[in-house]
């Protein structure tokens, strides 16, 4: 097994993207993607238009979400994959997920001005545009403040998990964004397993939390991600009897690290969750 020509886990402008989902689609298809799932964080309001550029384009398009959720405290982000997304519990999804992104984005900006960042929240609004809030909005606006040099800077020491803007309060359960992916017809998707800073003993427990909750797949491969840990996940995906998901976690051109259709091969033999629709 290498690399199927998919890629499950993508961004557009829809959140915290730098393509709008038809260029997207387009660099997508470009780079030889043959199946894209469009994942913005907490919204769908990007598939409609993502549906219609891969039709133009010729590729098949999985209607797709990753919605944030709290696991014992911790951060959790969970894609769901081919969701209908006019599934009132999708809309619920959206809608409560809206509400606890506008009630941390305030209190993130709160907590980044009385360090210094005057003026914060105007200017993440402006980098989010008719997107919700969300914390690399915050990174770029403090590079612009002049307060860090780097969005990386800004994650370093302001934004990243522990941090001060960390805040995960309004998230939530990890069970309850499973329910709404599954009523809503969907795959629910642990993402990037590795970015949670987990033991493989405390990572094997939310993963056994995860299926029981009703979680079907696990992303294995994924930008970023170092050929032990992929080996690993693909045994856990495998021994959990879950379906392999893989993608780049594409946000923007300037994320170098990352590219559409990008992902270190997978070593394992996985039963991949792409092969229902490639
Ligand atoms: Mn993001
Ligand atoms: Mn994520
Ligand atoms: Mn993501």
């Amino acid at each position: 097994m290498s690399r199927p020509p998919v890629d499950l886990h993508t961004h557009s402008t829809a959140s915290d993207g730098g393509l709008s989902p038809t260029e997207l689609v387009q660099a997508a298809a470009a780079r030889g993607v043959r199946c894209l799932a469009l994942t913005d964080h907490d919204t769908c309001a990007g598939v409609a238009e993502a549906r219609a550029a891969a039709q133009e384009a010729g590729i098949q398009l999985v209607s797709g979400i990753e919605l944030s959720s709290v696991w014992e405290g911790r951060g959790v982000h969970v894609v769901g994959l081919d969701i209908d997304i006019d599934h009132p519990a999708i809309k619920d999804a959206e809608a409560h997920q809206r509400t606890a992104r506008e009630i941390r984005a305030e209190e993130i900006a709160v907590r980044l001005e009385k360090r210094g960042a005057a003026g914060v929240m105007p200017l993440a609004r402006k980098h989010a545009g008719p997107a919700l809030v969300g914390r690399p909005h915050f990174a770029r606006a403090l590079v612009e403040l002049g307060v860090v040099e780097s969005e990386g800077e800004a994650f370093k020491r302001y934004l990243g998990a522990g941090k001060v803007g960390d805040i995960r309060a309004h998230w939530p359960e990890m069970a309850t964004v499973i329910r709404w992916i599954k009523d809503g017809g969907g795959i629910a998707v642990l993402a990037h397993p590795g970015k949670y800073d987990l033991s493989w003993t405390k990572l094997r427990r939310l993963v056994s939390e995860f299926v029981t909750a009703g979680g079907e797949a696990i992303e294995v491969s994924y930008g970023g991600e170092n050929p032990e840990r992929i080996r690993e996940l693909g045994r856990m995906a495998n021994k959990q009897q879950l379906l392999a998901s893989v993608g780049s976690d594409y946000h923007r051109p300037e994320y170098h690290w990352t590219d559409l259709g990008k992902f270190p091969p997978l070593p394992e033999p996985v039963t991949g969750v792409w092969e229902r629709w490639i």
